[in-house]
C-alpha cells in the first residue's frame, strides 16, 4: 500500500525551472494533503542504514528523483528474452505497490519505500541512440509493476506512445494488475506486449496477497487483447505448493474457460528462481516466510529448486498449454540459459 503522507523529493526537481518540474508536481498532486520533504539525492533516505523493510513494506513512501548515470540494462540471465538478441531492461521506478512474498525486489533494495524517476525522457533519449544500432526488446515493468502505479505516474500512457512512434522497438509491461479501464486511453500499438503473471488461486492467496485474484487478472488480459495489445501469459514463477499439479491445471483450466488461449502472443514458463544475494538477503530479512525457507539448489550464484523438480514442474505447464494449443509458442527460461 502507498500511504505517502509525506513525499520526499530531490530538491533540484522542486525547482520549477527544472524540465521535470511539471512531472514532479503532478505527482506530488495525486497525493492530497502531504508534506514534501526536499532531499539532496534519493539515496540519502533509500540507501539509508538501519531501515525495517518489513515495516515499510505497509507503509511505503513516495521518493520523486532523476534517474542518472545508466539508464538502459543489458537483460540479466534469470529473465527471458524471447528470442530477441538485442534485450534490455530498464527501471523508471523502483519497488512496488504490490508485495509478492518471493519477489526478489526484497532481497535487492535496502528499502520498500517507492522510488519514482521523473525524467523518462533521458530513458526514452537513450532508447533512440540504442535503436540507431539495431532493433531493441525492452523489458520496463521488472523492477515494479507499472500498470499498478498507472494513476500515479501515467508511464504505461507514455511507453505506449513512445513505442507507436518506434516500429524497432518492442516493450514488455510484465504485470499482475486487475486494473481493464486503462487500455482504451493508450495508443495502441502492437510492439507493446502486455504479459499477465497468472498464478494459481492458491498460490495468490499465500504468496501473492496484495495482487489481484486470478479471474481479474484473466479479464484485464482479454481487456488488453480487446483493445489490440498483443498478450503475453507468464507462468513464471511456478510456485511448488503441495497440490501443485492441481493448482496448476485447475487455473489452466479456468483460463480457457474464460479467453480463446490461441489470442495469446506466447507463453513464459518457469519455475522460481533467485540470485543468491537476494535470497540470502531475504532470509535475513523474513525469517518467517516459509516459502524463501526451501532447500533450492544453488548453481551459479542462482539459487532455484533442483534441476529434476523444476523439470517437472515446467514440463507439465508447457504439456498444459500445448494440449490446448498445439502450436503455441511457450519459452522456458533455461532453454535459453542451459542453467
Ligand atoms: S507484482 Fe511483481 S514486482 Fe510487484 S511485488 Fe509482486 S513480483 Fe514484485
Amino acid at each position: 500500500m502507498v500511504y505517502s503522507d509525506h513525499i520526499y523529493v530531490e530538491e533540484e526537481l522542486l525547482d520549477a525551472c527544472d524540465p521535470y518540474h511539471l512531472q514532479t508536481e503532478r505527482i506530488i498532486d495525486f497525493f492530497k494533503d502531504r508534506q514534501i520533504i526536499p532531499i539532496g539525492h534519493y539515496k540519502d533516505v533509500f540507501n539509508r542504514s538501519r531501515q525495517d523493510v518489513c515495516i515499510q513494506a505497509d507503509n511505503k513512501k513516495i521518493i520523486i528523483a532523476r534517474k542518472r548515470g545508466r539508464l538502459v540494462y543489458e537483460g540479466a540471465p534469470v529473465c527471458q528474452s524471447f528470442g530477441n538478441s538485442h534485450f534490455f531492461y530498464t527501471s523508471c521506478v523502483m519497488n512496488c505497490i504490490f508485495d509478492c512474498s518471493y519477489c526478489y525486489l526484497k532481497g535487492m533494495y535496502p528499502s520498500a519505500n517507492i522510488v519514482i524517476f521523473v525524467n523518462i525522457e533521458d530513458i526514452f533519449s537513450r532508447i533512440e541512440d540504442l535503436l540507431k544500432l539495431y532493433p531493441v526488446y525492452l523489458c520496463v515493468s521488472y523492477d515494479t509493476d507499472l500498470l499498478g502505479l498507472e494513476d500515479i505516474t501515467g508511464y504505461v500512457k507514455k511507453w505506449s506512445g513512445f513505442a507507436s512512434c518506434h516500429r524497432d522497438l518492442t516493450v514488455e509491461i510484465r504485470t499482475k494488475c486487475g486494473r481493464v479501464d486503462v487500455y482504451d486511453a493508450l495508443d495502441k500499438t502492437d510492439n507493446v506486449i502486455f504479459a499477465y503473471s497468472l498464478s494459481p488461486d492458491e498460490v495468490i492467496s499465500a504468496y501473492e496477497k496484495k495482487n489481484a485474484g486470478l479471474i481479474s487478472r484473466i479479464k484485464a488480459a482479454e481487456a488488453a487483447m480487446n483493445a489490440g495489445f498483443p498478450v503475453r501469459f507468464c507462468f513464471d514463477p511456478m510456485i511448488r505448493i503441495n497440490n501443485w499439479k492441481e493448482a496448476y491445471a485447475g487455473m489452466f483450466e479456468e483460463i480457457c474457460r474464460r479467453i480463446d488461449i490461441k489470442r495469446v502472443k506466447d507463453h513464459s514458463v518457469g519455475s522460481f528462481r533467485i540470485s543468491a544475494d537476494y535470497l540470502k538477503k531475504m532470509r535475513e530479512r523474513y525469517v518467517n516466510e516459509p516459502l524463501i525457507w526451501y532447500p533450492f539448489s544453488e548453481d551459479k550464484g542462482y539459487y532455484s529448486y533442483a534441476r529434476e523438480i523444476s523439470d517437472e514442474m515446467e514440463s507439465f505447464m508447457e504439456g498444459l498449454i500445448t494440449k490446448k494449443d498445439p502450436a503455441a509458442s511457450v519459452f522456458r527460461w533455461r532453454d535459453e540459459t542451459g542453467r
